[in-house]
C-alpha cells in the first residue's frame, strides 16, 4: 500500500508514514468551479490511472464532494485499488487523517461501510464521527475479511 502526496497537503507530514510525491495537483476536469470543490469520484478515477506499484491511497489538501454529500473526508475504488483522502475538512488533526486513510485502505481491502458505532469502518460525515470510531474495523468486519470479502 503505497501514500502518496497531490502537491503538500496539510498534516501529511506530521503522519507517521512513509510518503512518496505524487501529482502536483489534482486533475482539474474533477474541479467543479461553481463548488468550489473537487468531484470525488471524477478525481479517483483520474488518478487511478496514474501509473502505480499496487493499491495506492493519494493525499490531497483540496476539498473533495460526492453528489449527494456536502463534501467527503475521502473516496475509494476499490476495484482499480485506489483511494483519494483530503485534508481540507480534518481541523488540523493529525489523528483524523490516519483515521481516514485506514477507513480508505479497509474499503480498499473490500470491507462496506458498517453501522457498529466505534468500527472504523462507520461512515464519517462530520469530523466528530472520525473522533468517535476505532483505529480498527468490529470484530463482524475482520471476520468478513479474513473470510476474503471483495
Ligand atoms: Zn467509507
Ligand atoms: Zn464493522
Amino acid at each position: 500500500m503505497a501514500i502518496r502526496t497531490i502537491g503538500r497537503p496539510p498534516l501529511a507530514d506530521r503522519l507517521d508514514l512513509p510518503l512518496a510525491p505524487g501529482p502536483p495537483c489534482l486533475p482539474s476536469p474533477a474541479y467543479d468551479a461553481a463548488r468550489r470543490q473537487f468531484r470525488a469520484l471524477d478525481a479517483v478515477e483520474a488518478l487511478a490511472s496514474e501509473p502505480s506499484a499496487g493499491p495506492t491511497v493519494f493525499l490531497t489538501g483540496a476539498d473533495l464532494y460526492l453528489p449527494g454529500s456536502p463534501f467527503v473526508f475521502g473516496v475509494s475504488l476499490p476495484a482499480r485499488s485506489t483511494a483519494l483522502v483530503s485534508t481540507f475538512r480534518l481541523e488540523g488533526e493529525v489523528a483524523r487523517l490516519a483515521s481516514v486513510i485506514r477507513h480508505e485502505v479497509a474499503h480498499l481491502l473490500g470491507l462496506a461501510h458498517c453501522a457498529a458505532p466505534g468500527c472504523l469502518l462507520y461512515p464519517a460525515s462530520a469530523p466528530a464521527d472520525i473522533d468517535a470510531r476505532g483505529a480498527d474495523p468490529c470484530a463482524a468486519c475482520l471476520g468478513a475479511l479474513t473470510r476474503g470479502a471483495r
